[in-house]
């Protein structure tokens, strides 16, 4: 590793020489990790948290793909030379439990350990030397990273940069505009309103008792109102509100290929059809605006509320700042790799219709350079640990100059592909509870209640 503490970094390193860095601790840039080791290349991860700081973020979920579909195949071996205990393959962990009993084993093997630097941000990569215009002698040269660490900075040489650092650290706002809607930062600074999936249990004097509207059509979305709901068992006294911008809910069309992920969007179609959780359609959100009745939501044929609470969980877009100096080939609209982006498009795709992909898929104008894990995923919602597994095995083996092994599909998508749902069948493993007291027949479709129009005041979702 070449660094310079401020002076100009050294020019005269041959690339190879120099390590490949991964940016992120998460479990595709531990894997990606593990697979360049194997390789026999040298490995760098940069990370600007803890190990797995990501999915710290969402300690408290528990995961929709078993624990087969969420280790690497690379990393479960190098924990093999440790004594390591797999977990069961057919339990479904939580992110705490991941981060536990998966990343902080393989992040403390003696092959990764020292290969690991915490608390350490990547700010900005590019070609040592050649901004972005320039094209002469642009591929021979090292990439060169701006890194922090408690503000101070540093630069880094690489030969090459796997970008594993994903998208949960950047949330959606709520502004149907793709910007925050007005009054937006003021309640989110304000403690009114959380992004993402807020562990809502852990803050029951937040969210008890509590108005709460959740916005999104995902299945954080839908986890969060399952929480919701079991808050409002101990509060009947919660009002629960889920405004979502079109009509595609659920999930629960038999396509997806996680079962425990379908019965996730089944169960809450049942506490809609029963009344839990009010159900608020064609919401595109303009303003939120505080008033002494609580937060009005203006959309952009109604209004809702007044509610105390708002949960964001309309998905994570990837910080591409970093990257400005990078050619790189991203859809305009995905911001996914330009190979990948039209196989993932929710746009286009309303399920799991992914195919395996590797290297090729995920190569930019700038040799060297791979996006990996969720972020090359861009803004589209439906990535998979799986499949990032596969991305950086050949991400690995094309570094390495293996492109017969690069090309070379070796993931097995989970068993039963799609189609595979019943959606009347409560899966165990779904946290969802059942509405207390309430069955509707699960094949029964929600009432769905469009709300009034403007400018009629205060409409409440009812
Ligand atoms: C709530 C939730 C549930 C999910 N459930 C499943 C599931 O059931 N099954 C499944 O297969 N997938 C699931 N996913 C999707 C995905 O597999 C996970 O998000 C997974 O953690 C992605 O791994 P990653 O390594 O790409 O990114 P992350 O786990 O997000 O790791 C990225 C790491 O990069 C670090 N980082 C960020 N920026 C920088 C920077 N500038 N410099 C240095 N480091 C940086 C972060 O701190 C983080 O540790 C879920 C995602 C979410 C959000």
């Amino acid at each position: 590793m070449q660094q310079s503490n401020g002076k100009p970094v050294m020019t005269n390193v041959p690339a190879a020489a120099l390590p490949v860095v991964v940016v992120g601790a998460g479990p595709v840039g531990l894997a990606a990790a593990a697979h360049l080791l194997e390789r026999g290349l040298d490995p760098l991860v940069i990370e600007a948290g803890e190990v797995g700081a990501g999915v710290a973020s969402w300690a408290h979920v528990r995961v929709f793909s078993p624990w087969r579909h969420n280790l690497d195949a690379a990393a479960v071996r190098l924990l093999a030379r440790t004594g390591w205990v797999a977990p069961d393959p057919g339990a479904y962990p939580t992110g705490a439990e991941l981060r536990e009993r998966y990343l902080l084993p393989l992040a403390a093997t003696p092959e990764l350990a020292p290969r690991l630097r915490l608390g350490t941000r990547v700010v900005a990569i590019t070609r040592h030397g050649r901004d972005k215009m320039k094209d002469a002698g642009r591929q021979q040269a090292p990439f060169e990273l701006v890194v922090d660490r408690d503000g101070r900075q540093e630069r880094l040489l690489a030969s090459a940069v796997v970008d594993a650092s994903g998208t949960v650290g950047t949330p959606n706002p709520l502004g149907a505009s793709g910007i925050p809607a007005p009054g937006e930062a003021r309640l989110a600074a304000a403690g009114r309103l959380a992004y993402g999936m807020p562990n809502v249990l852990a803050q029951p004097e937040r969210y008890t008792g509590r108005r709460v509207l959740v916005v999104g059509s995902g299945h954080s979305a839908m986890q969060v109102l399952g929480d919701l709901v079991r808050l409002r068992e101990q509060a009947p006294a919660t009002e629960l509100t889920w405004a979502v911008r079109g009509a595609d809910l659920y999930h629960g069309d038999g396509d997806d290929p996680l079962p425990a992920r379908a019965a996730l969007g089944a169960r809450v179609e049942r506490l809609v059809t029963a009344g839990a959780v009010r159900l608020a359609t064609g919401v595109e959100v303009e303003e939120l605006r505080p008033t002494a009745d609580g937060i009005l939501v203006a959309h952009r044929t109604g209004w809702l509320g007044p509610v105390d609470q708002v949960v964001a969980a309309t998905g994570f877009r990837p910080d591409l700042t970093p990257l400005a100096e990078l050619r790189l080939g991203l859809d305009p609209a995905v911001e996914a790799p330009n190979a990948l982006a039209p196989l993932i498009d929710p746009n286009v795709h309303s399920c799991n219709t992914v195919p395996p992909h590797g290297a090729l898929e995920l190569a930019h104008p700038e040799p060297g350079f791979y996006l990996a894990g969720m972020k090359s995923y861009g803004r589209a919602p439906t990535f998979l640990m799986l499949t990032g597994y596969e991305q950086v095995r050949s991400i690995a083996a094309a570094l390495a100059g293996d492109l017969e092994a690069a090309r070379r599909v070796e993931l097995v998508l989970p068993a039963g592909g799609a189609c595979s749902t019943d959606r009347g069948t409560a899966d165990a493993s779904c946290p969802v509870p059942e509405p207390s007291g309430t069955a509707a027949p699960a094949c029964c479709g929600p009432e769905i209640v469009p709300l009034g129009g403007r400018p009629a005041g205060t409409t409440v979702a009812s």
